[in-house]
């Protein structure tokens, strides 16, 4: 086969670079329309038979919704970051998860929402922390990266700038279920912040590449129950709890977020791959156990520059869920001894 000096050049820089490559991929460059995309639920001590059959079925299904939306944006030749931004909605409208409706609250009874977004493509990202207005705060961050000349914004201000953007408004009464208005009885009950990381964890992403080769990351909390003074977790930090750089990877995370945010995690996924040449995999698992090191708890799910999938985590279960156009069929797990969906 004959060899073009910039494809030479090119693949010699593969060899030698690793996985730190500019966009478009090898793949799409060979036309070979590939697309993943891989989501998660929230991280925790879930042990089995904890979950009645309903609820496992429940959780399962609230997954392949939001694999089924982001795919069929990936599938018709969409973005990859219309597609991370349409399963995190799907998850945020699911009261089942720590985010958007089914947020859990803080000490004061509240529900404080943060989320972010990146693109992989421009290195662009949006990012909220402490909103209580908006239905979809992840529709709020891709906002606040296209439509400000910002990263972050944060409660009252966030507040103020979704409602100049005319996004969907909530009243506050609408983030409430019932589950975790218990849980937040049962902290204050007890008292402490270190409850059953059950009860304290939850949060959604997503994490795509689409046909262009191109690869975004999404993440949106409603945090930690009985949260105070205004605490913001590893979410909608950049580089922590979100990350995306096409011809590297895209990383969301779930947990115990100030971890998160002292390890760098989302960028260290990223880093290990292009700086020391780890597998996606080594490097989700490499990560975690940076986070397990220093006391943390929770996992992620990251993609490579190929679509790739893995997912690390350190509890005993993360929702979790993959399809993409090898395996075009949404395949999820909970447990962590379960196998992962590829
Ligand atoms: N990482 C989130 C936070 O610390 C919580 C979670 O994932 O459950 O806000």
């Amino acid at each position: 086969m004959m060899m073009t000096l910039p494809t030479l050049l090119r693949l010699t820089c593969l060899a030698l670079c690793g996985l730190a490559v500019s966009t478009p991929t090898l793949a799409a460059a060979a036309g070979e329309a590939k697309w993943s995309l891989a989501v998660h639920g929230g991280a925790g001590v879930l042990e089995r038979g904890e979950l009645t059959p309903e609820k496992d079925k429940a959780f399962r299904a609230g997954l392949d919704a939001a694999l089924d939306a982001g795919a069929r944006i990936l599938k018709a030749g969409g973005s990859s970051l219309d597609a991370v931004e349409a399963a995190v909605r799907v998850l945020e409208d699911n009261p089942l998860f720590n985010a958007g409706k089914g947020a859990v609250f803080t000490a004061e009874g509240r529900n404080e929402l943060d989320a972010a977004i990146m693109d992989g493509a421009t290195l662009k990202a949006g990012a909220v922390a402490g909103v209580t207005r908006t239905r979809n705060p992840i529709s709020l961050a891709r906002a606040v990266m296209e439509k400000s000349p910002h990263v972050l914004l944060a409660r009252e201000g966030a507040d103020q700038f979704s409602k100049e953007m005319g996004l969907e408004q909530a009243p506050p009464g609408y983030f409430y279920t019932e589950e975790r208005w218990k849980q937040l009885l049962a902290w204050r009950k007890d008292h402490h912040a270190m409850l059953d990381p059950t009860h304290l964890f939850g949060t959604v992403g997503a994490v795509a590449l689409d046909q262009k080769g191109h690869v975004a990351a999404a993440t949106s909390t409603g945090g930690m129950t009985g949260k105070r003074w205004a605490r913001i977790g590893d979410s909608p930090i950049i580089g922590a709890g979100t990350y995306a750089r096409d011809g590297v990877c895209a990383v969301s995370a779930t947990g115990s977020g100030e971890y998160f945010i002292r390890e760098s995690a989302a960028r260290q996924v990223c880093d290990r791959l292009a700086w020391k040449g780890e597998t996606v995999q080594q490097a989700a698992d490499g990560t975690m156990a940076a986070i397990t090191k220093i006391g943390g708890d929770g996992g992620l799910i990251a993609i490579d520059g190929e679509g790739r999938a893995a997912f690390g985590m350190n509890d005993l279960g993360m929702y979790r869920g993959a399809i993409s156009s090898s395996a075009p069929t949404p395949r999820t797990a909970i447990y962590a001894d379960e196998p992962s969906p590829r």
